[in-house]
This record gives C-alpha cells, structure tokens and sequence, in this order.
C-alpha cells in the first residue's frame, strides 16, 4: 500500500499515531501507572516527548490562526469533493499508512474498532457505538492533502487568547492572532458563556467528522466526534468562561467518551470477519448509504 504520510517540513510526525501516543504520556490511565513509578514522571511530557511532537505543535500553534480556519472551513464543510458508501469511507481512510513499526502499528480500522468495541464492552448505546467507530473519520483530511496540524493535535478555540494550559503554550508567540487586540484577550470575538457552538475551534478531524455526520446522531454522540480533541476543555478545563449550561451537562458524554478513545488501545486486533454482520446492521440503522465528504 502506498505510503500518504510522510515525514517532511510541514509534516513532522512519521505518523498520525505519535500525537496520540505523546497523549498517552501526557495523560496515562492511572491504572496503568506501576506503583514504583511516581505519576508526576508520566506527566513531564515536555522532558520526554520526541522532538517530532515538539515541532509538530510548533507548527499548528503558529498556523492555526482565525483567518486560516474560516479558509478551511468554507472549503471542506461544502462536502462537495466526493461521494462515498461508508464502507468505501474505510477503505480509503485505511490508506493513510504509518512509518512507524509495521509490526505493532495497527491500521485506521483497527483504532476505530478497538474503541467501539470497549464501548460495546461497556454496555453503552448503540449510537455510543457507531460514534466510536467514526470518530477518526475526520483524518481523510490528510488524504485530502492537509498537513498533519490541520488535522490531528489538540484542538481549541480560535479568536480569543490562546491558553496557557494548552500545551507548548510558548510557540503562540509566532502566531500572527496573538498580537490582533481583536483576537488576543481572553474573550476575544465572543461573549462570556456565549456556548461552544458559537465558538470556532481550531481546523481539524473532530470539526469535519461532526459537519459529516451532524444529521444522523444523537447530540451526545456529536459532542463526543465535536471535542474529542479538546483536550484543553475537557482535560484541563481551560475554556469553562466560553461555555453555557447546555455545553457543561453535554460534557459529562465527553468525558465518558475520552478513555474509550485513549485506552482502548491492543496490538490485538479486533476480528473483522466476525464483527462485520454488527457493524453492518448498525451502520444502516442509522446512516444513509452514501456520504459525501
Ligand atoms: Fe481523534
Ligand atoms: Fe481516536
């Protein structure tokens, strides 16, 4: 299979996996810390991440201006470049291939399934389900010729100060929004408590799979693809002055869904052949044939 993510300038990361394994150390289950290991030295991200990691957020903080994101918005939420059966959907995504280890890489499918099925595991809805199996649909942006810090990394809001708790805070200095007096105070564009909806957040997977599938799930299930990324909300409670009511109830489903994403990762992979006829079932009850991406 042809390898679409490459290492490059504009592309650090040797794949969209090492965002999520430097995640991963930022925020490891707690139950999987061993006892001997004091929980601070798995939060010393900086210390220990890959320079690759480093740069990568270097060069989403400085690019993801406002400006930028209402470029890629009206280009890619017309849903206009192609029309796919879900089916085919995974197929094509499944061609972005990682550099890393073949042997313990699993591919896009594999992610998606792991995490639906631990929330099938769990006893959760079946549109909890189908939200886990989609949630990464969004990286087709990369397919689509994205960089990958138009893609993955941790999302937030744009046109107000960026957060000192997002993380490598200090490369906001190079973003041109950090000196615009529009853009640079703590509310910015918005309203105290104006509701997320109201707010745009920085381009990437989560935004575009939530636009793709806005119509066909449960709100709860839209939150969870909305802001799973939003790891400065949802972990670090950065941006609760820009939320209403409405968003901080609709985050408890956030939060459930977190782990799921984060945790459910095996190097067993799950058996594709015997899930199918679930999946199958599922997909049609609440998905059209086609989508248009
Ligand atoms: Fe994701
Ligand atoms: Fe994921």
């Amino acid at each position: 299979m042809e390898k679409v993510t490459k290492s490059d300038e504009m592309n650090p990361l040797d794949s969209l996996d090492q965002w999520e394994d430097a995640l991963l150390s930022r925020y490891p289950d707690p139950s999987s810390i061993s006892q001997d290991k004091a929980a601070e030295a798995f939060r010393d991200y900086e210390k220990t991440e890959k320079s690759a990691v480093k740069e990568f957020y270097r060069l989403q903080h400085i690019h993801q201006t406002y400006d930028f994101v209402q470029q890629k918005r009206a280009e890619y939420l017309k849903f206009d470049r192609l029309e796919m059966s879900v089916w085919e959907a995974f197929e094509f995504l499944n061609q972005l291939v990682d550099d890393s280890d073949p042997d313990t890489d699993l591919d896009q499918l594999q992610h998606l399934l792991q995490t639906s099925e631990a929330i099938r595991a769990a006893g959760h809805p079946d549109w909890m389900v189908l939200t886990g199996l989609f949630h990464d649909m969004g990286k087709v942006l990369c397919l689509f010729g994205e960089p990958q810090w138009a893609v993955v990394g941790d999302s937030y809001p744009v046109g107000c100060a960026y957060s000192d708790k997002i993380v490598f805070p200090e490369f906001f200095a190079g973003n041109a929004d950090s000196t615009n007096p529009l853009y640079n105070t703590k509310y910015g564009i918005y309203e105290p408590g104006c509701g997320l909806d109201k707010v745009t957040m920085t381009w990437g997977h989560d935004e575009y799979v939530y636009n793709l599938l806005k119509d066909y799930l449960p709100e709860q299930g839209l939150y969870m693809l909305r802001y799973h990324s939003f790891y400065p909300q949802h972990r670090e409670n950065a941006y609760a002055h820009l939320m209403n009511a409405h968003d901080k109830e609709m985050f408890k489903w956030v939060n459930l869904f977190n782990p799921f994403d984060l945790y459910s990762k095996s190097a067993v992979a799950p058996d594709w052949k015997v899930l199918k006829p679930y999946y199958e079932d599922l997909v049609a009850k609440y998905l059209p044939a086609k989508l248009w991406f």
